[in-house]
């Protein structure tokens, strides 16, 4: 058995089918050719579930947006990063990936319990879209052990239990172990889904925690370099996914043969790189802490709360590159914080080698009301860092001129 980051270089690409090349070649072509009538009936047979492909058969492409070469190779490589990932998807955002997930497993009559903070498309899809088509959702506080577990058992109909951990942009925890051992005492099973974008694949491992499902914007850390949307869903067993391909192939979200490549190449130092910023924004973290301009630091690594400790140290690796800075001064503060930064830039999203900064209550979080404000930790002078991988020192500089200029 090779280890994780042997794998990700080895598996999923033959380069005798990209005519000796050392890296995928991109095949943008919309159809491909048929090897025989015979071949393409057997195709569209598998495709429409009548019959199940033989372990080692040669099965033709047949349209691209049911599948391509660049989906595939991707689809095998990423499981390396995910142990106990059996299958993979991809899609062409983060949002497609949650949004077919739920299309799949949810319909009329159904409930889904979610953690709240939760990414904001996820909720709005959950509350403005998917309850006008009769699912219920049922929104449990980021954290709370024991809301989640009553929510849980008590929830009528529950197909999904949706967890987003560590929530954003508070880094609170949620224990995803106890939710799934909760939904397993259930006589119908619901799916435990993760998104996993925030620690994964790195840090934080749900499969191993008793996950279905983990989902993924492959637009932050999978990628890296700010430079595409993406989407991709792990799962545990392999006829999850094929019914989640069948959704795909008619909603028609599949990530285009350019992204796969690009997604593809970024898999071998997603490691390196989200171990980097963690590094990073741990130093950085730290020293910020003390600030008398700083009225707190929000980071897994300087958690206090004991409950909030307990599911770090049991479920996560390493604190990760995401902290918010809680300013003395509130919104006025945070903006001239905001406003002097040099090198961190001021924008939304996370995950790149490059470090972003923004102010959530007027940009991520705008829309929420002043109790969901309250609920989610969102306050006037919370300021949301996603630190990348330069050098540390520089950064922590640019935060302390920065601070010293409000
Ligand atoms: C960005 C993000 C999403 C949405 O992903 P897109 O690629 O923008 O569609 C979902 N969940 C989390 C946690 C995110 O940060």
């Amino acid at each position: 058995m090779l280890r994780p980051h042997t794998e990700v270089l080895t598996r999923g690409f033959d380069p005798t089918l990209s005519v000796g090349s050392a890296r995928p070649a991109v095949f943008r072509s919309s159809t491909y050719v048929f090897s025989s009538p015979e071949a393409a009936e057997r195709a569209f047979d598998l495709m429409a579930g009548r019959g199940t492909a033989e372990d080692d058969e040669q099965i033709d492409l047949v349209y691209s947006r049911f599948n391509h070469p660049n989906a595939e190779i991707l689809e095998d490589q990423i499981l390396p990063l995910e142990t106990g990932a059996e299958a993979a998807l991809a899609f062409n955002s983060g949002m497609a990936a949650i949004m077919t997930a739920l299309f799949t497993f949810l319909k009329p009559g159904d409930s889904i319990v979610y953690t709240v903070p939760i990414y904001g498309g996820t909720q709005k899809l959950i509350e403005n879209f998917l309850s006008t088509w009769g699912v219920t959702g049922v929104a449990v506080e980021a954290g709370q052990t024991a809301r989640i577990d009553s929510a849980i058992r008590e929830t009528k109909n529950l197909r999904v239990v949706l967890i987003e951990t560590p929530a954003n942009p508070t880094g609170l925890m949620t224990d995803i172990r106890r939710a799934a051992d909760s939904a397993a005492t259930l006589a119908n099973k619901p799916l435990v889904m993760v998104d996993n974008t925030m620690l994964g694949p790195a840090f934080q491992h749900p499969f191993e925690l008793g996950a279905d499902l983990i989902l993924y914007s492959a637009t932050k850390y999978l990628s890296g370099f700010s430079d595409l949307i993406g989407g991709v869903i792990l799962s545990k067993n392999r006829d999850l996914v094929t019914k989640m391909h069948a959704k795909r192939s008619l909603f028609g979200n599949i990530l285009q043969p350019d992204e796969c490549w690009m997604l593809n190449s970024r898999l071998p130092t997603v490691g390196l790189r989200m171990n980097r910023a963690s590094k990073n924004a741990q130093r950085i973290a730290e020293r910020l802490a003390p600030h008398p301009k700083i009225k707190k630091v929000l980071y897994p690594a300087l958690f206090d709360d004991p409950e909030q400790l307990r599911i770090y140290k049991a479920q996560c690796d390493f604190p990760g590159a995401m902290f918010s800075l809680d300013l003395r001064g509130g919104k006025p503060a945070a903006f001239e914080f905001l406003r002097h930064l040099k090198i961190a830039r001021n924008a939304v999203s996370l995950g790149g080698v490059e470090t972003l900064v923004c102010h959530p209550k007027t940009t991520t979080h705008s829309g929420f009301t002043d109790e969901q404000f309250a609920q989610a930790g969102v306050t006037d002078g919370l300021v949301r860092v996603s630190i990348g991988i330069e050098d540390w020192r520089d950064l922590l500089a640019d935060f302390e001129q920065a601070l010293e200029a409000v």
